[in-house]
Formats: structure tokens, sequence, C-alpha cells
């Protein structure tokens, strides 16, 4: 559904874009600023990264950052999530970084 997003057949709030990675906001946001950030090539999860797409992981970091810093949120601080897998509670297999501020998070997360 991800890739339908890339595409551009989806509708998304886009927050930020590179060659490789996309961030737009969750449609079901936790906090103030909820961002999901994406590889644009597909790829499931965590698990299924592999020396490929080395430079699509550093893209993806560099984008989290960008991301912070265009939200405000690079001071205040902030969580980055990958739900992975069943007992992760994945819901969408197509990797994507969770970034979660604007507020006092807690922890442990539940
Ligand atoms: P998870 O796979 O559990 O890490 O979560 C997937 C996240 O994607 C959820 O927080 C959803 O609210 C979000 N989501 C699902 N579909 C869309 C969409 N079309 N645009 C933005 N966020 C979405």
């Amino acid at each position: 559904m991800f890739c339908e997003i890339v595409a551009g057949n989806l509708p998304s709030d886009k927050v930020a874009e590179t060659e490789r990675s996309l961030a737009f906001r969750d449609l079901n946001p936790v906090a103030p600023t909820h961002v999901l950030v994406i590889p644009k090539r597909h790829v499931e999860s965590i698990g299924h990264l592999d020396a490929e797409m080395t430079a699509d992981v550093a893209d993806l970091v560099t984008t989290i950052q960008e991301v912070t810093r265009v939200e405000g949120i690079d001071e205040s601080g902030y969580r980055v999530v990958a739900n992975t897998g069943t007992h992760g509670a994945q819901s969408v297999f197509h990797l994507h970084f969770h970034v979660i501020g604007g507020r006092q998070l807690g922890w442990p997360p539940e």
C-alpha cells in the first residue's frame, strides 16, 4: 500500500522527500508529530534489509533527521520506532519508521 503512495496513486501529507525516501504524516497520529519515513524501494521490514540497501538505510536516517528539524522536535526529543512482525504489531508490510514527538513520551511504551 505504501508503494501506491510512492507511485502517487494514493494521497499522503508529505513532510520530506529524497531520491530514496519519503516521509508523510501518519493517518492516525498518536502525538503532535507522527511521521512515517519509508524507503521508496519496497522492502517488508528491518529483517529483510540486506547489503544492497545500505544506501537506502543511510538515506532513511538522514531523512529522519530532516523530519525532526522540519517538525521542530530535533532539540526537544522524539522516538523512532519500526514495528516488526507479529509480536511487533506490524500492520503494513513495507518498512516504515514512525517518528513520534511533540509531547512527553512515556517509557516503557505500554
Ligand atoms: P505499523 O505497521 O503497525 O507500524 O503501523 C502502520 C501505520 O501506518 C499506522 O500507524 C497507520 O495509522 C498508518 N497508515 C496506514 N495507512 C496509511 C496511509 N494511507 N497514510 C498514512 N498512514 C497510514
